[in-house]
């Protein structure tokens, strides 16, 4: 497995033109500052910076857990997808609740008017 991916990043460095993916880590060798393109599944590896040879971590993507590397990159974009769909719906979530909590307060000022207003008569 880190074999195969020290592979992949040789093959990505060798090519003339770089096409970098959604799913790639792009990041700087701190050494040298030669920018480094690794398939996501590279992320928390050592590799051998090709610019000047120095030993490197890849960053990990915030976000992103260890364990998912052991996915594939179709299971890991349907839970990116997935994840971002759930955040938008959490947003109209929070907003609809935003509305019913001031609907609520509303019903409650009401009621404790109400409810005042008994007391003074009783
Ligand atoms: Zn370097």
């Amino acid at each position: 497995m880190v074999e195969e991916d020290i592979k992949m990043v040789e093959e990505v460095d060798n090519g003339d033109s770089v096409e970098i993916r959604d799913t790639d880590i792009v990041f700087e060798c701190p050494k040298c500052g030669k920018e480094l393109v690794i398939d996501y599944r590279g992320a928390g590896l050592q590799i051998n910076c090709s610019g000047c040879d120095t030993q490197v971590l890849v960053p990990i993507p915030d976000g992103m857990q260890l364990a998912d590397l052991d996915l594939d990159s179709g299971e890991i974009l349907k839970q990116l997808f997935a994840t971002r769909r759930n955040y938008q719906k959490a947003e109209i979530q929070i907003q609809e609740l935003k509305m019913r909590l001031a609907q609520l307060q509303e019903a409650l000022e009401v009621m404790q008017k109400v409810v005042a207003e008994g007391l003074e008569l009783s």
